[in-house]
């Protein structure tokens, strides 16, 4: 039997949910939700065993990075349906150069790129959509920068659900739109910005009686969170002394926090790392009020930086993230979009691309090793969320000079022009 039930997350109120329904906020005070179960006690040996016996089955279940760690996220009854396309199950790769680079740091990036549509959100999709369809939902909906609709494009398509998405005008890659669209999604595209999606999308819904799946949704935080154990596994449990991700809602986040304190309370780890959140300098609302001291956040009006998956002027969870950060000593840093495109470059330079958002997580990390806030040395995991291939109009722009500096030619279809061409340009040292 699933022991899962829903709680506020706001101390004042902290009260159980109506277990018949699945709110996004809490009925008595409006406050953030989070699932929360009354876990049997585990014996982390055998839980870790059963998990690594798994990596050899051929069950989809087991072959999901996500439901091979079900004992983390009880929250449906078996033989219930789930909805998977083989999340998770992500590389972990040691990135020395770009951690000379940054650091010198011991550096090693979570590819979360490498998931069915292209970014980490399938790990919370999948969980968020099996439970829907638990639910008997048959419409699911989001506002998104783009990942998050992908996502729910694909996972309410393989459920059989229609998938209504709404997206600021003009404001998501290419990429991410035709994916919505090949998966079959209604897309709204209305609003300036991410924000303003959003938020008519939350006064619509009630009327509408729509099931939405953003990370205020808290089985997407379930998802989420077991990045945590899959990464940990991969470091035959011996947890880094920084996760460094970036911050856009704060969901990512959130999720990575719980995972780790869960996993803390179960005793499957001792050392807690420091979660570190990374946002853009146009879109940095958490970071001001982390290094301000304010009590409450500030939204940014007009959040605007070219990682476009970071930008948010009003980022739902983030009194969860901040959470996060005070139980595990963790921080929030700003970098610009130059410091990002550097990070990106030199990333892409050591044979690892990701999307723009993603590279600041290791911008980032420079930043905090040249300011002394993080030791040289540290053992640090940047967590990259989403894919190169997401974003090819900031490749094309940012390589734009590429005609200058040879690394890209135009040569008549003849020979002499050819050697000429390549004579001038081989000359360029690698
Ligand atoms: C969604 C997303 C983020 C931001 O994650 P949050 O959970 O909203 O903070 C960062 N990078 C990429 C590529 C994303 O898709």
């Amino acid at each position: 039997m699933s022991s899962a039930y829903l709680q506020c997350i706001e101390e004042s109120c902290g009260r159980r949910q109506d277990p018949k329904k699945d709110a996004h906020a809490c009925a008595f005070c409006g406050g953030l939700l989070e699932v929360k179960y009354d876990f049997e006690a585990f014996d982390p040996e055998e839980v870790r065993h059963a998990w690594h016996q798994r990596r050899l089955s051929g069950e989809p279940i087991d072959r999901s990075g996500v439901w091979r760690f079900r004992e983390l996220i009880p929250f449906i009854e078996a033989g219930n349906r789930i909805i998977s396309l083989s999340e998770g199950s992500t590389p972990l790769v040691g990135t020395r150069r770009t951690g000379w680079w940054a650091g010198p740091v011991h550096l090693t990036i979570k590819h979360q790129g490498n998931n069915p549509t292209g970014s980490f959100k399938d790990l919370g999709m999948t969980a968020c959509i099996t439970r829907a369809d638990v639910r008997g939902v048959r419409m699911v909906a989001c506002a998104s920068t783009g990942n998050t609709s992908s996502s729910m494009a694909a996972y309410a398509a393989r459920a059989g659900m229609k998938a209504l998405l709404f997206v600021p005008y003009r404001q998501i890659s290419a990429a991410k739109l035709a994916q919505s669209l090949d998966f079959g999604a209604l897309v709204v595209e209305v609003g300036d910005t991410f924000d303003e999606a959003f938020r008519l999308l939350r006064e619509i819904a009630p009327e509408l009686g729509l099931y939405l799946v953003n990370s205020i949704n808290p089985f997407r935080i379930e998802g989420q969170k077991t990045i945590v154990a899959e990464m940990l596994e991969q470091r035959a449990w011996r947890p880094p002394d920084y996760i460094v991700v970036p911050g856009g809602n704060l969901g990512n986040c959130s999720a990575i926090g719980k995972g780790l304190r869960e996993l803390k309370e179960m005793g499957f780890i001792e050392k807690v790392p420091h979660v570190v959140v990374i946002q853009a300098a146009g879109a940095n609302p958490f970071f001001r009020m982390m290094s301000s001291g304010a009590e409450e956040l500030t939204p940014v009006e007009h959040p605007n930086t070219q990682a476009t998956a970071i930008r948010i002027g009003h980022p739902a969870n983030w009194k969860k993230a901040r959470r996060v950060l005070e139980w595990t000593g963790g921080f929030c840093e700003s970098v610009t979009d130059e410091e990002i495109y550097e990070a990106k470059a030199m990333l892409a330079a050591d044979g690892v691309a990701c999307e723009p958002a993603s590279a600041s997580t290791v911008a980032g990390v420079r930043k905090l090793v040249r300011a002394g806030k993080i030791p040289w040395h540290a053992d640090i995991v940047c967590v990259l969320t989403g894919n190169q291939l997401k974003d090819t109009e900031y490749i094309m722009r940012h390589r734009a000079e590429a005609q200058e500096t040879h690394q890209r030619l135009r040569v008549d279809p003849d020979l002499d022009a050819l050697r000429k061409a390549l004579e001038a340009a081989l000359a360029v040292p690698a």
